[in-house]
């Protein structure tokens, strides 16, 4: 057996250059003659890997010297509450709901804050975004939270709303380093680390410092984001694998030409696979074209028994975990950073033998 084009949505294909990497120095790292999952994080080894996964973060992303980094832990589905915890406190928070996550992330706000849904494309099945102008922002919100790319429908926010001077947070779990990004314009970044940068067990959040000192939920230290600035995300143990493995997908990033190299291979690759979808008179997406995701692209056959065919002769080709997500249906390839557009040519090239023998 041999590896495959991995086309999970999450956890996702890892760069293979990393995973050799990884397992080159599995054994022994760092001189530390045991492995990074084997040692202290207060060492001296794990702290200047931390320190530099932090640097490359910095550059990769342009990041502004007043936000800081963060290495957490939860998912980004903790976050959803977290956050409301820690900025939304005793206040109002308003939701731009494109999606599953956008639904999932207002749920778990409400226990902290009034999070509000300030715009939702519900009623349209979340095929489409909701217009910009029927967006009922309040300027004296808490914060605008929104998902940037929305991970099962497929659907994006290409640019940056502009939400006045309320701070704008964002799930960016599925986009996170696939293209370039003004972070000046944002109060908080998140990404649970699974689709875009490593394993799971790791949250990458970017908050502006000044966000840092509101009045937050009376609770334990360990989930105040002020407490883990101060102690350079080490208040206890983190995913400390994980944030290694992170480190390694940012140098890989930045080696092989940076996040503006990623926003071009990535649309290169996605605008390959719609072009295809949509001229092949056999499949089909159903997302509004200015809206549609650089990450996910969900498509359907022209009926489920195919689509159960499709799936399963697909994964015997090597072309894994194309299954749509089971409220959605049908297919969906993720196609993040770490998938190759080889990987892509694969794909449309099976799915042109598939419709020629099903059509
Ligand atoms: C995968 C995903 C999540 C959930 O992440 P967990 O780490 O499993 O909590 C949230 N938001 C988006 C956009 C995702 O793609």
């Amino acid at each position: 057996m041999s590896r495959g084009f991995n086309f999970s949505s999450g956890p996702a294909v890892l760069p293979e250059e990393v995973l050799k990497e990884a397992q080159a120095e599995l054994l022994e790292w760092s001189n530390a003659r045991a492995s990074v999952m084997e040692v202290s994080h207060r060492g001296k080894a794990f702290i200047a890997m931390a320190e530099e996964s932090e640097r490359d973060l910095r550059a990769l992303m342009s990041i502004p010297a007043n936000y800081k980094v963060l290495f957490l832990q939860g998912g980004a589905t903790q976050h959803f509450a977290q956050i409301p915890m820690n900025i939304g406190f005793g206040g109002s928070a308003d939701y731009i709901v494109t999606g599953q996550w956008g639904q999932k992330a207002v749920k778990e706000a409400k226990p902290y804050t009034n999070a509000r849904v300030a715009a939702t494309g519900e009623a349209d099945g979340f095929l489409k975004l909701p217009p910009r102008d029927t967006w009922q922002l309040d300027s004296n919100a808490a914060y605008v939270h929104y998902t940037p790319n929305e991970t099962i429908g497929g659907i994006a926010i290409h640019d940056i709303p502009d939400v006045g001077n309320v701070p704008l947070v964002a799930d960016m779990s599925s986009n996170i380093l696939a293209d370039t990004l003004d972070v000046s314009k944002f109060g908080i970044i998140y990404a649970g680390a699974q689709k875009n940068i490593g394993p799971s067990g790791l949250v990458v959040m970017i908050i502006r410092d000044d966000l840092l000192g509101r009045p937050t939920a009376p609770m334990a230290n360990i989930f105040k984001y002020s407490a883990q600035a101060a102690d350079g995300s080490m208040l206890n143990t983190p995913a400390t694998f994980s944030w290694y493995m992170a480190g390694r997908v940012f140098k890989w990033v930045a080696r092989h030409g940076g996040v503006a190299a990623m926003g071009e291979r990535n649309r290169a690759k996605a605008e390959r696979l719609y072009r295809y979808i949509d001229g092949s008179g056999f499949y089909s997406n159903p997302i509004e074209k200015s809206a549609r995701s650089l990450m996910n692209v969900p498509f359907r056959s022209p009926n489920e028994t195919l689509d159960e065919k499709f799936v399963k002769e697909s994964e015997a080709a090597g072309l894994l975990a194309l299954k749509g997500h089971r409220s959605v249906g049908g297919m969906r390839a993720s196609i993040y950073n770490a998938m190759p557009i080889e990987g892509v040519e694969a794909l449309i090239s099976f799915m042109q033998d598939f419709a020629a023998k099903n059509g």
